[in-house]
């Protein structure tokens, strides 16, 4: 049984409850370590990311629970990144004002280029992925999904960080209708970013969310592009990406099938100083 989970959002940002109840979730579930990533701060106004003004209260809060929970599990403080070119600051800054025991980066708004809009590619509501599409591309889906892998590759290349977040959550919203992932651009693509993460030696993410939440009929990521990150032997951690207590290990068993199937052996786990290796029972 995997009885961790490193990706989940609190009130903090965009999730909806309070930490401690993901705390005590996790203890009825077994678990033995778990990890907040809230939305790191951006410099326009947002409905998901941690406010400025409350990361001092994220920090006390935070050390307050994994102090008091100290005996029971192991409780983590991240965040999820946000990479904007032209927008999100250093993710060091963030870093460093919120203590992070590890971090997660991450792609939901993608920069065009001839514009300063931005391209909502996340979140429940597909026609403001099609209106994206339209708007800023012209309807050209290979331009679109290739702005946001090479924004990817951008951050790949220019920040600091462990693990990358759902690192084809653009295929999230277009469902086989726009394009599949067989062709050989976006094939090409894929494998552009995954030999990038390869070489900067960074972990990938398995994240459960989209099936839950019912957006997806897929890992993220799933298929081909799961096969391709298991078979270069690029490091995984399994992630439910909760926003509730009662998502932090949802779908994990079916995605431990998924990573069997593709075979793959070990998770990550982290420990406190760093990532350890987890067999795949
Ligand atoms: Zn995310
Ligand atoms: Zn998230």
């Amino acid at each position: 049984m995997i009885n961790f989970n490193f990706h989940q959002h609190s009130l903090f940002s965009d999730g909806k409850a309070e930490p401690e109840e993901y705390i005590k979730q996790a203890l009825e579930l077994g678990f033995e370590a778990m990890g907040f990533s809230e939305h790191s701060p951006l410099p326009f106004k947002t409905p998901f990311s941690l406010k400025i003004e409350n990361i001092e209260n994220y920090v006390e809060t935070l050390d307050a629970l994994k102090e008091k929970y100290r005996d029971q599990l192991s409780v983590y403080r991240s965040l999820e990144l946000d990479f904007v070119p032209g927008f999100s600051e250093d993710f060091e800054k963030w870093k460093r004002l919120c203590k992070v025991d590890y971090a997660i980066g991450g792609v939901h708004l993608v920069k065009p280029n001839d514009t300063e809009e931005l391209w909502f590619t996340d979140g429940s509501d597909r026609n403001i992925y099609d209106q994206g599409v339209e708007t800023f591309f012209g309807n050209d889906i290979k331009k679109a999904v290739k702005t946001y892998y090479h924004q990817l590759n951008g951050m790949v290349e220019s920040q600091h960080f462990d693990v990358v977040a759902h690192v084809d959550k653009i295929t999230m919203h277009n469902q086989n209708r726009f394009f599949t992932e067989e062709e050989k651009w976006y094939r090409d693509l894929v494998s552009e970013t995954l030999h990038l993460i390869k070489e900067k030696e960074l972990i990938i993410e398995v994240n459960t969310r989209g099936l839950y939440k019912k957006r997806s009929n897929k890992l993220f990521p799933d298929g081909k592009t799961l096969q391709q990150v298991i078979e270069s032997d690029i490091p995984v951690i399994l992630s439910s990406d909760a926003h509730q207590p009662g998502e932090i290990n949802l779908y994990f068993d079916y995605a431990i099938k998924r990573l069997h199937h593709f075979g793959c052996k070990r998770l990550l786990f982290f420990n406190g100083s760093g990532w350890e290796e987890r067999g795949l029972e």
